[in-house]
């Protein structure tokens, strides 16, 4: 059965594939900025009725105890969804504007693939731990643990890298016996929605267990973070999004789990070699045209070594034109909207009013005149107090730092409200280990390491967020602990 809606995509709600009560919007390629189809806008109503389903799902039914079928379940999404990996792969292009080559990895291939390491976590976890004896007040007692699902869980995401945050959301939640309400971000919702297409027609997920609201109302993320039905709220996004989820979820107390914004720090120590460091720093921020939290968008080398970077730099951008996402050779897709481009444009225009020099790009490619693409873009010229080196601009911009050293290198990086991510390079281990502990952030790669993997935890320190995705510590997020205690 074709995945691609012929008219529009719909809800998932309790089981059932419904339009939205709101009518439909349109799901725009970012390439060529022609509307590819149309999406079910999901409204109040159609929230409510979804957390009332997964309410009723957890409350009623077997699924937060049956530990196997839920397994059962998220291997056969998998498998279904792996079996759909050629419409997916090429909706997800045309829906998200990301390269060809990241629908091998993050972009698809990878999430869906991690949803059995989760399966395996559900079957495997050990779900209750004896503690042994013990004399509380004289009397002695057999104590142990016992592991639950937190209950309902909304999950909100962003456009991105729709398919990694909704799989990296719905896979431990589910696995951990939670049901879930998904509302993932007006720029993507065919990869939400069509996945909920799949459970519907073929898996035996319970109705309710799993219920997606794709909506052009940015106010259901906020009812979900309000509703107290609602447990715990999963929220990835940017961090002002992120304070107002919080402030939200207070009224009723449920936890929340933030995945927010970063501006993550490249550093280059002075034994490195500076071309591979300045060709690997320009790699990654162009990749989806910069559109990930965790990529390095500040690159800090060596004041002596300055112009050998920016020039390396420069060089290696030059080889990393925004293209057609489509074609497999591609690393710079367009960027998702007209109003993404305008926030990256308004950025670039303030680091030359602040004084900044443009090394390379700064404008749109004149061979592409339709799709939201910008140049990859090399800022120098400022330092670590400059806006554009303080803020997230979510696009192929670079700005190159000079440092006094090692010690400065990391001061620089930790002059920032964000902890997300960060690399170093360099040669002598004990430096490179003295970096690696003194920058405050989730993850670091050493020389070009990739630490993105299922069974890694990835969060932010500071304002990057609260709590880890992935691995048992992202599983364990979706956990509630209870201690049972009988006289022994
Ligand atoms: P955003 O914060 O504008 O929106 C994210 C989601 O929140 C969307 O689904 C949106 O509809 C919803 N939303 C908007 N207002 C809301 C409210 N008041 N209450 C609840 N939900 C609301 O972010 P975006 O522009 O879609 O995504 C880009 C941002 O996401 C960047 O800042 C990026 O760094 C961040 N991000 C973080 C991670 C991470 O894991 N740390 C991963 C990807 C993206």
């Amino acid at each position: 059965m074709p995945l691609r809606p012929e008219t529009s995509s719909d809800l998932l709600i309790d089981g059932k594939l419904t339009p939205g009560s709101g009518g439909v919007f349109d799901v725009v390629n970012p390439a060529t900025e022609e509307v590819i189809g149309q999406a079910a806008d999901g409204t109040s109503e159609d929230m409510d009725a979804a957390i009332a389903a997964a309410r009723t799902a957890f409350d009623t039914t077997d699924w937060s105890r049956d530990h196997a079928f839920r397994a059962r379940c998220l291997r056969q999404l998998r498998d279904a969804l792996l079996a759909h990996g050629d419409e997916f792969r090429e909706l997800t292009i045309a829906e998200v504007g990301c390269p060809a080559f990241l629908t091998h990895g993050p972009q698809f291939d990878g999430p869906v693939t991690d949803l059995g390491y989760f399966a395996d976590l559900a079957e495997n976890y050990e779900w209750t731990r004896d503690l042994g004896t013990a004399k509380p007040m004289g009397l002695k007692n057999h104590r142990e643990l016992r592991s639950e699902a937190v209950g309902v869980v909304g999950a909100i995401t962003p456009w991105n890298f729709p398919h990694q945050i909704n799989f990296a959301k719905i896979g431990p939640a589910l696995a951990a016996g939670c049901t879930v309400v998904l509302k993932p971000a007006p720029d993507t919702p065919w990869c939400a929605a069509l996945v909920g297409k799949i459970v519907a027609e073929e898996t035996d997920f319970p109705p309710g267990v799993l219920n997606i609201v794709t909506s052009t109302d940015h106010q259901l993320g906020a009812q979900l973070s309000t509703d107290p039905r609602v447990d715990l709220v999963s929220f990835t996004g940017s961090t002002a999004t992120g304070k107002k989820v919080m402030a939200a979820a207070a009224e009723s107390l449920k936890k929340v789990f933030l995945e927010l914004g970063g501006k993550s720090a490249f550093l280059v120590l002075d034994d490195a070699d500076i071309g591979s460091a300045c060709a690997m720093a320009a790699f990654n921020v162009v990749t989806h045209a910069g559109q990930g939290c965790a990529i390095t968008t500040r690159l800090v080398v060596p004041r002596t070594k300055l112009d050998e970077a920016i020039t390396a730099t420069r060089d290696a951008m030059a080889g990393l034109p925004a293209g057609d996402p489509t074609d497999g050779g591609t690393i710079c897709g367009p960027v998702i909207s007209a109003r993404q481009r305008q926030r990256i444009e308004s950025y670039i225009e303030l680091a030359t009013s602040e004084g900044g020099t443009i090394e390379i790009g700064g404008g749109r490619p004149t061979d592409k005149p339709a799709g939201f693409f910008v140049e990859p873009t090399l800022i120098s010229g400022l330092d670590n107090s400059a806006r554009v080196a303080q803020e997230e601009i979510f696009g192929p911009v670079l700005v190159i730092i000079p440092h006094d050293g090692d010690d400065d290198a990391i001061r620089i990086a930790n002059d920032s409200p964000y902890g997300l991510s960060g690399m170093v390079y360099g040669t002598d281990e004990e430096r490179i280990d003295k970096v690696v502990n003194g920058v405050r952030t989730g993850t670091m790669g050493v020389n070009g390491g990739i630490w993105y993997a299922a069974d890694v935890p990835f969060g932010g320190f500071k304002q990057s967020g609260i709590g880890r995705e992935m691995g048992v510590a992202g599983f364990e997020e979706y956990l509630e602990t209870k201690a049972v205690a009988r006289p022994a």
